[in-house]
């Protein structure tokens, strides 16, 4: 491989590789605004300045590709005065409100203007002020006089949303980003706009004012919204969630996410309203009269479940769900074959072809349909539906799902005397039928694992606690719980759902029928769910890493 030296390091690059591509690799950091590693190069901000030896001038290390026998500097007295200048001209009418500013915390211009410029200004003028509320689109704000006029937000629309929505105006200092007269910024990508603008100029509608970045705990985990399984990180404070942010992984979703999958996929997990917030079952007495489910303790939820499933053997039909992962899954089908000698486990699909696209949607609306199918777990089909209509089967077990989506109503499953559900949110025919419904944990308060549409088994960790994660803490080492997702000391704060992951309620019911799971934590049940659906011994979280895995084709 060709060599250059980089602040006296000699380094090996790629042919055609820029100067700072191959720094990056070389773990050497150069400063940048406009230059982002998914996006063409612009080299107007000027920071990445650097001097090159036998060069008159400095150059822009974003668009100077590095060459054999190069001698680059970075830290030279020439760069310095020259990241000093042009922090000292980005400056000269940026408002400086910080203080009020949603980026602050996590923004280049703030970083920078501490690690590359003198820290005082010359500039003692009135400062140009410009419109700092301007609505672009459904989803984004944008803050005139904090835009730098990197073009990232441009760029971003034109080459990977492929909606050339937004466009610069005006020269000078008076230059601005807008939208075409009468449009707006409103394409299924929009948002990544305002992860990539480096200051705070682009910013949510719906994150605007809510948290200081530093009070908050981020989360490693993988979105629910399709089958493509964007990584992301989940933005919490006091126990809600109050963003997600796509996380870079090349070989699943580059440095993006789509806009429905951001907003679309978290808000449930802190509704009190929606969410099923504790056990609950249907009183003896009510069930004649189609009485409502009432709250209560998770022995009493599993002391219902096994009286009304008690005597059904290959009675019950077991719904799978593919918005749940391959442990709860795995566990479904342990529990419908060790204790009932059934295999009768099936799913819903969520497909919809119309949110598919070139870029990361996918049609399968699920994030785990594929792991369903790799552990030998099929859709629901037409002779499913015939046999709970001449009634083959007497009870329903259900785990995240709605029943209704496949067409399910209570008509057609007259013969059926028993429901059971584990559900995070509720629906309607659980609230009109179900004997027992336990609360779930949603994912965002697990540990577990997804198969993508491509086979790649990602992590999923806790995120917001449960009283489950409240009593955990009480029971194990923190050691234990670092090992399994450690809570930071803002979790144990305004806990509310009494919910628990689904393979622990299985496992639970599991033992009321004298079978022992064995498992203990989601990583002994992905262990032995690897070892046995997928023949691979000795699985570990650890295997999966922050980036996934492959393991099925
Ligand atoms: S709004 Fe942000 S991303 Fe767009 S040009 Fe301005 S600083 Fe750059
Ligand atoms: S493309 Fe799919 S997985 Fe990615 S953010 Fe959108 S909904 Fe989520």
């Amino acid at each position: 491989m060709p060599k250059f030296t980089i602040n006296n390091a000699e380094v090996e690059f790629v042919q055609g590789q820029t100067i700072i591509e191959a720094a990056k690799t070389a773990g050497i950091k150069i400063p940048h605004f406009c230059w982002h590693p998914g996006l063409s190069v612009s080299g107007n901000c000027r920071i990445c300045l650097v001097e090159i030896e036998k060069l008159p001038k400095l150059a822009i290390a974003c668009s100077t590709q590095a060459a054999e026998g190069m001698v680059v500097h970075t830290k030279s007295e020439k760069v310095i005065t020259a990241q000093n200048a042009v922090m000292e001209f980005l400056l000269i009418n940026h408002p400086l409100d910080c203080p009020i500013c949603d980026e602050a915390g996590e923004c280049k211009l703030q970083d920078y203007a501490f690690k590359y410029s003198k820290g005082v200004s010359r500039f003692d003028e009135e400062k140009n002020h410009k419109d700092k509320r301007i609505l672009l689109g459904p989803n984004v704000m944008f803050d005139r006089e904090r835009c730098i006029s990197c073009s990232r937000c441009i760029r971003f629309c034109d080459e990977v949303a492929k909606e050339p929505q937004l466009t610069f105006i005006q020269r000078g200092e008076k230059v601005t980003i807008t939208t075409f007269p009468g449009k707006e910024l409103d394409n299924p990508y929009s948002m990544n706009v305002i992860d990539i603008c480096p200051v705070g100029a682009l910013t949510s509608k719906h994150f605007r004012f809510r948290s200081r970045v530093w009070d908050m705990s981020f989360t490693d985990s993988v979105c629910t919204g399709c089958s493509r399984g964007c990584n992301t990180i989940v933005g919490v404070r006091k126990n809600e969630i109050l963003r997600l942010e796509p996380r870079q992984n090349e070989s699943v979703n580059q440095w993006w996410m789509c806009d429905e999958g951001r907003l679309g996929t978290y808000k449930f997990v802190n509704d009190e309203n929606t969410r099923v917030v504790s056990p609950m079952v249907r009183p003896e007495e009510a069930e004649e009269k189609g009485g409502k489910l009432v709250s209560t303790d998770w022995e009493e939820a599993v002391s219902k479940s096994v009286s009304v499933l008690t005597g059904m053997k290959k009675h019950i039909l077991f719904i799978a769900s593919p918005y749940s992962t391959l442990e709860d899954n795995y566990a479904l089908k342990k529990f419908a074959r060790e204790v009932f000698g059934s295999e009768d486990v099936v799913y819903i699909p969520g497909i919809d072809a119309g949110f598919a696209d070139d870029l990361l949607r996918k049609a399968d609306r699920t994030p785990n349909a594929t792991g369903l199918e790799a552990m030998g777990i099929k859709p629901v089909s037409e002779k499913t539906m015939s046999d709970l209509s001449s009634g083959k089967y007497k009870a329903v077990y259900v785990i995240n799902d709605d029943i209704e989506r496949a067409g399910l109503s209570k008509a057609n499953l007259a013969s059926v005397q028993s429901f059971v559900f584990h559900l995070n949110t509720k629906n309607s025919f659980a609230a009109e039928n179900a004997d027992v419904v336990f609360s779930e944990s949603a994912y965002a308060e697990i540990n577990g694992t997804f198969m993508n549409f491509e086979g790649r088994v990602q992590r999923i960790r806790p995120a917001v606690a449960t009283l489950e994660q409240e009593r955990l803490l009480g029971e194990f080492s923190m050691s234990r719980l670092d090992k399994f997702g450690a809570p930071n000391d803002r979790w144990t704060k305004d806990v509310r759902f009494n919910a628990r992951p689904t393979w622990k309620i299985l496992k639970q019911i599991a033992k009321a029928f004298g079978v022992d799971f064995g498992f203990d934590n989601s990583e002994e049940v992905f262990t032995e769910l690897c070892k046995k659906e997928f023949g691979l011994d000795n699985m570990s979280y650890e295997n999966v890493g922050s980036k996934g895995i492959v393991i099925r084709k």
